[in-house]
């Protein structure tokens, strides 16, 4: 095992201290899902993380159904959720188990416990129930049948068992403490009467466990050595132990929490995804806008970009929210490698080249991948025909009748280059009645063919197809699925935040090669995304593609004042258009917050640092260290081409941790670095990795007498008048405390120590 597998995060660490202590003859982790939805990208990070600290260690993961409630359980959610796990490349050999195929033990041990005096029938309504159990503040209060006799206990037990009492009647309780500060542990209920039918165990069974009694008796029964679930279930882990404590001996499995992910600009959570489904807000589950696993692999999404997405975030002891960017990032980094170039238009303007003599043709010969990508160890150097013609179809957006300022593509009497092909010019505009263009006629310069072309011209170069050729096509647009980046937030009513446009669906065509193309491949579509066929929706008469996703953040349409632009394809960022625009931009943030004007344009200059700006100050955080941060490091993450994983919320914890002292400016560095790759939180790496500063002046002191004493040729330097000593010994201090003394403390300290 290598050692960067073993610090990767908090959860392997504690694995491999067990593995070093050799605590169990094998690491054996689950992924326990209830069969009651579809997976979804969250329960991913839950896949990647159990399979993958399996096989790191050399263990096994067992896929369990965790399905103890008859009442929302179904067979086709387990057959989907089989066949998602393996779609995403993981294998549980023969572990396949179900909770419900547990009932009889878990029978069996409820008995021992009645046995051993632990446990109870309790008969309260429950209400009384949720009365007695007290509150945060008030402690509870104990059941009047909490001392009823074992074998009056083990009588009424058998008798829910065989279905003698109605529903709501009797529930049985462990005996924890009704006084406990941690409300879970106020003698948890562990089995309910719930007269209803199993979709597998059918109406054997009258009484069903409850999750904190199933869970990790399921696990013990398993041998599963270490139990990862999300941090809600924090308080839980003292039933969990109470109950191992109880009925296991060593080794036994231990539950640890990790953070759940939350995915910007969507919900995972699956009972709101089914209102979704149910209200029909969306096609279905796998609606290729759903954040589940079958949707966006209906949509395209690579099993290895999902697994991708999921290790980059790593894994988090607090509650995080994940740019969707960062999911956006993982498929375009595998598709810009696998997926082969071709040509389509979405909006299409018919040009008629006037010159080009009627009835002749001419094949082009196109590269399937550009140079770049064949560089850097991707695509080919595989080529297709495509046929040129006397008439074609360009995308409607390149021609504009009255181009904004600093607009490079078609106008009247301008000059685009057809890729691949050759140089045009617009000569005529025909206009329908509306007023918009309907066709352009235009001339070719035969002496600028791609590849042989003598003029030196100079034009932005456009995707196009011959009409001749042309096949027509679906295309459906994909969009975020809501419109803010949490749609719970300020909402009892998160639907009412779904994006209305997060679907468009246009005809437009394609070139000829893509009705020959192996039914499954992706492409990237010149200038327009990565799509591939809706594996639903189309035929091979007639091609459905859905947009996988955009070549870029299209969200970065946003204009750099913060306003949206007009037309959604319009790249406007850092183009020479914007560049009057993004310095107005600058003025007026640095007038806002009183920040530096440099950074403000550097800020201004990308939607993510304005957002990101923006969000931090939000949150209080101090505009001019914001901004520090924002225009240099938050920059450097995007310059380097990473997506921004780092959030506000981190940055102004950052902040935060700084202004406190806790670390000083070089660490805040290093652990912003950190935060980025693992998505943890600042407060996180500085505990994990011990970061924290030394601020105190006895401990400071202590180091300081050590370095005066270690060099007193220095010292009596210093005394006799050269004061530039004070860097040096400051210096020393700092080596020898590894940088993290308090650097103000220490001044003081020294230039004390020194006076004496
Ligand atoms: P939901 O809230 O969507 O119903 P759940 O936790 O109830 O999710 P389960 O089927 O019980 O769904 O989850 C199976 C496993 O996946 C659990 O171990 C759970 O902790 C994990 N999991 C679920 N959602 C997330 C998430 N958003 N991030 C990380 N892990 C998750
Ligand atoms: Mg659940």
């Amino acid at each position: 095992m290598s050692e960067t597998t073993l610090s990767k995060d908090f959860l392997r660490d504690i694995v491999g201290e067990d593995v070093a202590k050799e605590r169990y003859p094998t690491i054996i982790t689950r992924f326990p899902p209830e069969p009651n939805g579809y997976l979804h990208i969250g329960h991913a990070k839950s896949i990647v993380l159990n399979f993958g600290i399996a096989a790191d260690f050399q263990g096994r993961c067992h896929l369990r159904m965790d399905d103890t409630n008859p009442e929302t359980e179904e067979t086709e959610y387990v057959e989907k959720i089989i066949e998602m796990i393996q779609w995403l490349g993981y294998d549980w050999g023969t572990h396949l188990y179900f909770a419900s195929d547990y009932f009889d033990q878990m029978y069996e041990f409820a008995l021992v416990l009645i046995q051993k005096g632990v446990a109870y029938v309790d008969s309260q309504t429950d209400e009384e129930i949720r009365k007695n159990r007290g509150s945060l503040i008030e402690t509870g209060v104990d059941s009047p049948y909490r001392n009823r006799s074992i074998a009056e206990n083990r009588d009424l037990f058998i008798r829910m068992k065989n279905g003698a009492f109605p529903d709501g009647t009797h529930v049985l309780r462990a005996k924890g403490d009704m006084g406990s500060p941690n409300m879970k542990m106020r003698d948890p209920i562990l089995y309910r009467i719930k007269h209803a039918s199993h979709y597998r165990t059918g109406d054997k069974w009258c009484i069903y466990p409850l999750y904190d009694y199933a869970h990790p008796i399921s696990d013990a029964i398993e041998h599963i050595s270490h139990s990862f679930c999300t941090l809600e279930f924090d308080n839980n882990r003292a039933i969990y132990d109470w109950l191992m404590g109880h009925l296991w001996e060593a080794p036994r499995p231990y539950q640890y929490e990790f953070a759940r992910m939350n995915l910007d600009y969507t919900v995972v959570s699956k009972r709101k995804l089914l209102q979704l489904v149910r209200e029909k807000h969306v096609s279905g589950w796998d609606d290729p806008r759903m954040p589940t696993l079958a949707a966006l692999r209906r949509r395209g999404f690579t099993p290895a970009s999902i697994r991708t997405f999921a290790e980059k975030i790593g894994v988090a002891k607090t509650e995080n929210r994940i740019d969707i960017a960062l999911l956006e990032w993982a498929i375009r980094n595998d598709l810009n490698f696998s997926a082969p170039r071709r040509m389509a238009v979405l909006e299409p303007l018919k040009v008629v080249l006037t010159n080009w003599p009627e009835d002749q043709t001419e094949v082009l010969q196109l590269q399937n991948f550009p140079s770049d990508v064949i560089e850097k160890g991707g695509g080919d150097h595989s080529v297709r025909e495509v046929l040129f013609g006397k008439t074609l179809y360009i995308e409607r957006e390149d021609f504009a009748k009255n181009p904004p300022k600093g607009w490079k593509r078609l106008i009247p009497g301008g000059e685009i280059r057809l890729k691949g092909a050759y140089i045009i010019r617009c000569d005529e505009v025909i206009y329908d009645a509306d007023g918009r263009a309907a066709e352009i006629r235009a001339t070719y310069d035969p002496a600028t063919k791609s590849g042989q072309d003598t003029t030196g011209k100079k034009a932005t170069a456009i995707h196009w197809v011959s009409t001749a050729t042309a096949i027509p096509a679906t295309f459906r647009l994909y969009d975020r699925l809501f419109s803010v980046p949490d749609p719970e937030d300020g909402t009892d009513d998160f639907k009412q935040n779904l994006n209305p446009n997060s679907l468009v669906q246009i005809q437009g065509f394609v070139e000829p090669a893509m009705a020959h193309d192996p039914p499954e491949t992706r492409w990237q579509l010149e200038r327009q995304g990565y799509f591939w066929p809706d594996p639903v929706d189309s035929t091979p008469e007639h091609l459905v593609l859905n947009r996988i996703v955009t070549l870029r953040d299209s969200w970065e349409k946003l204009a750099p004042s913060g306003k949206a632009v007009d037309k959604p394809k319009e790249k406007k960022t850092t183009t020479q258009a914007t560049r009057s625009e993004a310095s107005e931009a600058a003025k007026q943030l640095a007038q806002q917050y009183g920040i530096d004007l440099r950074q403000a344009e550097i800020i201004t200059h990308r939607i993510e640092l304005t957002n990101l700006f923006r969000e931090t100050v939000d949150l209080g955080a101090d505009a001019t260290s914001v901004s520090a941060w924002v225009s240099n490091e938050a920059n450097k993450i995007l310059n380097d081409g990473q997506t921004l994983v780092l959030n506000a919320t981190h940055l102004s914890a950052l902040i935060q941790l700084t202004a406190d002292g806790i670390i000083g400016a070089t660490t805040a560095k290093q652990v912003l670095l950190e935060v980025q790759e693992t998505g943890k939180a600042p407060a996180i790496v500085v505990e994990e990795q011990g970061l924290q500063q030394i601020s105190d002046p006895d401990i400071i002191l202590g180091f300081v007498q050590d370095t005066l004493t270690a060099f007193p040729e220095q010292l009596a330097q210093y005394k006799s008048g050269k004061t530039q000593l004070l860097g040096f010994f400051t210096g020393k201090v700092m080596q020898a405390s590894g940088g993290k003394v308090h650097a103000t403390v220490l001044r003081r300290i020294l230039t004390e120590a020194l006076a004496s």
